[in-house]
């Protein structure tokens, strides 16, 4: 954008601005910036030190609060316990040592939190250099102060470090005296040391002026006579300050450093046109400085006569195609640029806000929320701007533009990159509305009013366009999600949002839908994992400019190499959002197969034979994984089906003739003790590379935690473990420890991974997910009344559970508990995840539950007090309120697993059924040869297929449109599966007779399971009610 178009009113800066924010005063006024008040009689002005020149205590303790989870405002109370002889006041007077104060006053907060405070590390970080900074801004004021021919002072209620000398993080050749509790034995508000600083002064109280950030002491200065400034923010109080002086005590422009070196434009040149385009007449110099954030396009302060502007320039070198699309302009800086009016304000360049009240980070937010949906408003037509971008397909057009910048700036391979360029096209989100949109919509981008929290101005416009508006509202939470330390682009998702006042993602989102009318968009974690890959290739862009030695910032070799560590966090929202993994779609006459299943018979324990499909050709490679329906096992790929088979023959040879032995050591006293025969199983299946097979490929696709194979895949091999009540633990594929592992590898932060993951995945350990209670009706979850309260660095949680799976056995190490965090919270954003070391104090078995008399030892059912047991805040899963979100991942694509074992329990039941009537004669023939016998074999085959068919394709809908699309076909196949098999399993207990009930075969256990899956898994009336909601929606 050009200069002279900059001033016209159809440039964007002028556009949004004239509609709907409103300029301020400008700062310079005219040639006599500030003019003086006169008649001043002041001659000192008297500093406090901290909350006045540098961070307050009180401040410091309150972020170092937050950061370690120690209940807030601990610190201040301590601070001030005790009043004149508590252990801070002694220590300012030196009456106690370093050592001693930290001594006494670590007991004191200690005992106040009824936790351990580590108060060496708060000590060391308000002692730090880091931290204790004289404010810039003060340094400005002395400055000018003391240009005045003004005297100044510190007079500081000051400590002794451990080091004898006296903490003073100050140049002392500001000031004309210093004067220091510690040394002089005297706190403020005692008198004495006010009149000791105004003797060595030499000066009258009503000569001086006393700033201090604290009531008690600034009274105490009034009582004098001296003229006071209570301190809250040091921004105010310069400006109270100038007030009370009459001349003005700021240098030069906030957020500004001298040219750099590279960065240097001809002064002459853009003094010469600017003069032209503006008409000023002046012979005054033109003063240049830069602005310290902007790492792509290098940012300009000029102040030319009165008018203060902006300049911002394409950065030097070669570019990379359509990057900095700043207008063309002559070659008056060397490269294209424009030119904006300054506007002097508060530019926030820590998300976290830090030195502000929880209400006024709060606020700030809002503001920030409320003046992008006023962007968003805006009409494009009636502002001129309907030409301002293509209409339409915006975020096609953005994925191919930013894969196109990556693409020229890539220096090596990213993995993560690769998988997102590949997804990204394949999970573009249905386009609502075309707005104005920003492009780069982030907190220090806004310029803040000083005093209030209102939007000044927007910057940054040079990616704006027309577009869809939802991109904005993701970009701008890209802070929630980076950590404190990340360079470039500061974050906050090591903070404690709710101690912060500031609005989690997901309620700024919908923050946003509120006051846009929007019902909350379904793909928001398109939005996001796009938003980080976007902020990845900027990142490769900055590396790759460093290389070429043309970054406008130092930091940007270090940044670069960031974009590993983005387009990682980038795909865990891709996973998130679902992962349709074929490429085109399939239904190229998939259902054309048929059938014989168990060909051979051999006992009746152990099935049997082969489910061989004749009528599906050879599968390619291609046809197999990518695209079509898979509904042989013989039609998938290669790998999968010698997997496949080599899985089968596992079940004949080692699981099939096991499960005598593994049934009666379930009957058996040693019964919760598991069986010797099942830890061997498992190293056997391990060896043969049968093991954690369940992990879809679309949560793992690195196959870092399992055998990265489609739901359709694992269906089969599912179907075939389900054959046998054993194999799926021997394989580690069984419930719920699927459920729980697919929870830390989609949700599970590093540290929890590793403590709870890792175990469970090499099948050391096992897990438990305790959601159902007694009192209420849970298969609502909502209901759910456990709960879970913060109380320091833990969480409390009380409550009655039952029919915990998994609970009693001895080597369940985790359980998943469901609770409340926030009862008063939206419906939905009440429940919490909290990962719960079995081993915690507190967790009391009440007993076994038994289905039908079977007790499934040794993991059983359990029933389950919880009586405050205490769990460190890190083992939250998510963050707070993020339950039932969880619950909703975890069931997902994990529940659909019992329906491809039931159809492995109805195989089963049928071949068995099979063998048995053709064994038996009744009333002079086999029982195969009766009618009714005939049809039950029929009428079971033909259920049985059709459930399977249901299962492949809920699968396989999931593979290619992601978890949400294929919510339908997990309802119908959970309303289908476990009636469907307690069907088939009836008719063969029926055809065997009494043995059928009996514990000889597995088919009363298969019975017990398929009936209790009718609602263990979720009623039947559950996912009926689904099934007819989305009938009703979708199908009218
Ligand atoms: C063998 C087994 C293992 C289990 N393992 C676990 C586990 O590991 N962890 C865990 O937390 N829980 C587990 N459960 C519990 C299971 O999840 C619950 O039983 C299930 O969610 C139903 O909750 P509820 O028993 O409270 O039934 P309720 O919610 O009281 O429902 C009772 C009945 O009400 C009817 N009903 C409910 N909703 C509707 C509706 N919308 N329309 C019409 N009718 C309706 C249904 O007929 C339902 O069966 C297990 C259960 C069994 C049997």
């Amino acid at each position: 954008m050009c200069v002279r178009s900059c001033f016209q009113s159809s440039c964007l800066q002028w556009a949004w601005r004239t509609a709907f924010l409103k300029h301020i005063q400008r700062r310079h006024q005219g040639s006599h910036r500030w003019t003086h008040l006169g008649g001043s009689t002041y001659r000192a002005v008297i500093f406090d030190m901290g909350g006045v020149l540098i961070p307050s205590p009180g401040r410091v303790a309150a972020e170092w609060e937050v950061q370690n989870r120690i209940p807030s405002g601990t610190i201040l109370k301590a601070l001030m316990e005790g009043g004149e002889n508590g252990p801070w006041m002694r220590f300012m007077r030196a009456e106690i040592t370093a050592e001693g104060f930290l001594r006494e006053f670590g007991r004191l907060c200690s005992e106040m939190s009824k936790t351990s405070v580590p108060v060496d590390s708060f000590f060391s970080l308000l002692t730090s250099e880091r931290v204790a900074k004289q404010f810039p801004v003060m340094t400005e004021a002395i400055t000018q102060i003391r240009a005045k021919g003004l005297q100044t002072a510190v007079l500081s209620n000051n400590f002794y470090l451990p080091n004898q000398k006296s903490f003073l993080p100050l140049d002392r050749k500001q000031f004309d005296v210093v004067v220091e509790s510690c040394v002089e034995g005297i706190c403020k508000p005692d008198p004495r040391i006010y009149k000791l600083c105004l003797e060595r002064l030499g000066l009258q109280p009503s000569e001086s002026i006393f700033l201090d950030d604290l009531g008690p002491n600034v009274k105490a200065a009034a009582s004098l006579g001296i003229h006071t400034i209570k301190v809250n923010d040091p921004e105010t109080a310069v400006k109270e300050l100038e007030a009370l002086l009459g001349f003005t005590l700021r240098l030069g422009v906030p957020n500004t450093q001298p040219v750099r070196k590279t960065m240097e434009i001809p002064k002459d040149s853009l003094k010469k046109y600017l003069k032209d385009l503006l008409g000023i007449q002046t012979t005054g110099p033109l003063e240049l400085l830069q602005f310290d954030h902007g790492q792509s396009n290098p940012t300009y302060y000029i102040s030319l006569a009165n008018r203060d502007l902006v300049l911002r320039k394409k950065p030097p070198g070669t570019l990379l195609p359509s990057a900095h699309a700043i207008e063309r302009e002559f070659s008056v800086v060397g490269t294209p640029f424009y030119v904006m009016e300054y506007c002097p304000g508060l530019i926030y360049k820590d998300p976290s806000l830090p030195g502000l009240e929880p209400s006024h980070r709060r606020a700030i937010y809002t503001a920030m929320n409320t003046v992008l949906c006023k962007i968003h408003s805006v009409d494009p037509q009636a502002v001129g701007l309907e030409d301002y971008g293509k209409q339409g397909a915006y975020i096609p057009r953005q994925v191919r533009t930013w894969v196109k910048q990556y693409r020229a700036s890539e220096t090596s391979t990213i993995p993560a990159m690769e998988r997102l360029i590949e997804w990204l096209p394949l999970h573009l989100p249905h386009q609502q509305r075309t707005t104005l949109v920003h492009g780069d919509f982030r907190l220090d981008n806004l310029v803040f009013h000083p005093e209030k929290p209102e939007v000044l101005a927007v910057l940054d416009w040079e990616l704006s366009t027309l577009g869809d508006p939802l991109i904005d509202v993701a970009y701008s939470c890209l802070a929630h999600y980076l950590p404190s330390s990340f360079p470039v682009l500061r974050g906050f998702n090591d903070c404690d949002l709710t101690q912060l006042g500031i609005p989690a993602a997901e309620e700024y989102f919908r923050m946003y839908c509120l006051q846009m009318g929007l019902p909350p968009t379904e793909n928001w974690n398109f939005y996001m994992a796009f938003s980080f890959f976007r902020l990845a290739a900027i990142l490769q862009g900055v590396y790759w400019r460093s290389l070429t030695g043309q970054a406008s910032s130092a930091h940007a070799e270090q940044t670069g190499k960031l974009t590993e560590f983005v387009s990682n966090l980038a795909w865990d929202f891709a996973v998130k959002e679902g992962f349709r993994v074929f490429k085109e779609m399939p239904f190229k006459n998939p259902l054309t197969r048929s059938c014989h299943t168990w060909a051979r018979s051999q006992s009746q324990w152990y099935p049997i034979g082969t489910r061989s499909y004749s009528s599906v050709p050879e599968a390619s490679p291609a046809h197999a994984s990518r695209g079509g329906l898979v509904i042989s096992p013989e039609s998938l790929s290669p790998p999968v089906r010698e997997l496949y088979h080599r899985l089968k023959r596992f079940m004949e040879q080692h699981v099939y003739p096991a499960e005598p032995e593994l049934q009666s050591h379930q009957a058996s006293a040693a019964r919760w003790s598991p069986s010797p025969l099942i830890e061997d199983l498992k190293e056997k299946a391990k060896a043969e590379g049968l093991w954690n097979l369940f992990l879809p490929l679309e949560a793992d696709p690195e196959k870092k935690y399992g055998a990265g194979l489609t739901n359709v895949e694992y269906a089969h091999l599912c179907e075939l473990m389900g054959t046998s009540l054993y194999a799926p633990e021997i394989c580690n594929c069984s419930a719920p420890d699927t459920g729980n592992m697919e929870l830390l590898v989609r949700y599970g932060t590093e540290a929890q991974k590793a403590r709870w993951l890792m175990p469970l995945l090499e099948g050391k350990a096992r897990s438990c997910f305790a959601m159902t209670e007694p009192q209420v009706a849970s298969s609502d979850a909502t209901n759910i009344e456990a709960s879970i309260r913060e109380e320091d660095s833990f969480y409390v949680i009380n409550g009655h559970k039952w029919w915990i799976t998994g609970i009693l056995d001895p080597r369940c190490q985790l359980c998943v508990f469901m609770g409340k965090t926030d009862p008063h919270a939206p419906r939905h954003r009440q429940q919490s995840v909290l990962l719960v070391p079995m081993d915690t104090p507190g967790i009391k078995i009440i007993r076994p539950l038994t289905v039908y008399g079977l007790e499934d030892a040794p993991g059983g059912h359990g029933e389950v007090r919880f009586e405050h047991v205490h769990v460190p805040k890190e083992n939250m899963v998510l963050g707070p309120g993020r339950g039932f979100e969880i619950a909703q991942g975890r069931l997902g694509p994990g529940r659909i697993h019992h329906c491809m074992r039931l159809i492995g329990f109805s195989e089963r039941a049928l071949a068995l059924m099979k063998a048995r009537v053709k064994s038996r004669v009744a009333f002079g023939k086999p029982l195969v040869e009766q009618g009714t016998v005939l049809a039950d074999i029929a009428q079971s085959r033909v259920e049985i297929e059709q459930a399977r068919l249901l299962v492949l394709r809920a699968a396989h809908v999931m593979d290619l449109a992601g978890n949400k699309a294929a919510a339908l076909d997990i309802a119908m196949i959970k309303m289908v599966a476990p009636s469907m098999a307690s069907r088939v399993i009836d008719r063969a207990i029926q055809a065997f007779g009494a043995a059928g009930l009996s514990s000889d075969y597995p088919l009363a256990q298969f019975f017990t399971w398929a009936r209790a899956l009718r609602f263990a898994d979720g009623p039947d009336e559950v996912h009926r009610a689904t099934v007819a909601k989305l009938e009703l929606k979708h199908r009218i």
